[in-house]
């Protein structure tokens, strides 16, 4: 990831920059404050505004006139009976904003996410940056035989060298007809005065999906933990696994109690179907179940006796 001298300029003096406030901060998180945190070869994400913290969460659950926080355990034992009997609404009242530049189709499983507010940049009225996503040589992996949606082993030697140069190739090639398409240079004047260019929205619908594009995404706290739980999980793509552990590193920061508990009743848990729960008392009791007489297909089986760590 590389930020222009401008680009860092800003984030500079952004960070230089001090407000009054009557509002509670977390200086865990104020020291992460538009730092652009990197992922991917030329992606990142960066915390741009923050509000509430874990006390926060305390003061709203028990609707209080102050902050409503008592002894340090107290409040911690609240919120974690909170978020291990899924209430929501507490949670909600913590927001956070981010700034994250990302390749378009890390972006496409992004945007599924309806509850964040979100601001893209507009190719409409800008030129992309030409800037491509080409995985790193460990991520270059064959398709899974046993997981349609995952990946197998990494390739190697020649056939994972052709790869890479045919997505760079490709990549470079639309991007040169994308510039060549606008007739613009880096000032905006014209390269070939003789053409208009085609105009910006309809001249980027060529470029290809490992282009970067960037938002601004805002989120409350439960629905960035439903985020985190199905974008941190190891069943996610690497490409958006890597921007949902740095966003874990700054929940982590800013609310530490509610993100423990979260890794300890969602991102690190497992729910089991009533049929399970049978299978494990079953287990406990001292029987030899096996999979036909369990009462569960072989996948749910084979997920359960993951779970259990079990052969
Ligand atoms: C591993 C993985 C594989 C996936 N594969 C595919 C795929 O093959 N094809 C595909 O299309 N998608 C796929 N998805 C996307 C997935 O189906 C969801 O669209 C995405 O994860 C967003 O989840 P969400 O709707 O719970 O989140 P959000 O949109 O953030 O919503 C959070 C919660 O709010 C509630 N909510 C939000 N909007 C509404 C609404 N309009 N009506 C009712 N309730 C609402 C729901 O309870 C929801 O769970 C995949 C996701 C993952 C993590």
């Amino acid at each position: 990831m590389r930020l222009t001298e401008q680009q860092e300029a800003e984030i500079a003096a952004a960070q230089a920059a001090r407000s009054t406030t009557a509002r509670p901060t977390v200086a865990a998180l104020e020291a992460m404050l538009f730092q652009a945190l990197p992922a991917l070869d030329h992606g990142f994400v960066r915390v741009i505004d923050y509000m509430g913290d874990d006390a926060a969460i305390v003061q709203a659950a028990r609707v209080s006139y102050g902050r409503g926080t008592r002894r340090v355990s107290e409040d911690a034992g609240l919120i974690r009976y909170l978020m291990r009997h899924r209430h929501s609404t507490p949670f909600e009242m913590c927001e956070i904003k981010y700034h994250v530049k990302l390749p378009i189709f890390v972006a496409r499983q992004w945007i599924r996410h309806r509850t964040a507010n979100v601001n893209e940049y507009s190719a409409r009225y800008s030129i992309l940056d030409r800037e491509f996503y080409l995985p790193a040589p460990e991520q270059l992996a064959a398709q899974s035989a046993v997981n349609r949606q995952g990946r197998g082993d990494v390739l190697t030697g020649d056939e994972a060298a052709h790869v890479l140069d045919l997505l760079r190739e490709d990549a470079t090639r639309t991007y040169d007809h994308y510039a060549e398409m606008l007739n613009e240079d880096a000032t905006g004047a014209a390269r070939d005065p003789a053409r208009q260019g085609l105009a910006r929205e309809l001249a980027r619908m060529n470029l290809t999906l490992n282009t970067y594009t960037q938002w601004y995404w805002k989120i409350d706290l439960y629905n960035l933990f439903h985020f985190l739980s199905l974008r941190a999980d190891a069943h996610a793509q690497y490409e958006i696994r890597v921007y949902a552990e740095a966003m874990l590193r700054t929940v982590e920061a800013w609310v530490p109690v509610a993100c423990q508990a979260f890794r300890d009743y969602r991102l690190g848990a497992v729910t089991l179907s009533a049929q399970m729960l049978t299978v494990v008392r079953r287990m406990l009791a001292g029987e030899a179940v096996q999979q036909p007489d369990s009462g569960l297909n072989r996948r749910e089986w084979a997920e359960l006796m993951a779970a259990l760590d079990r052969p």
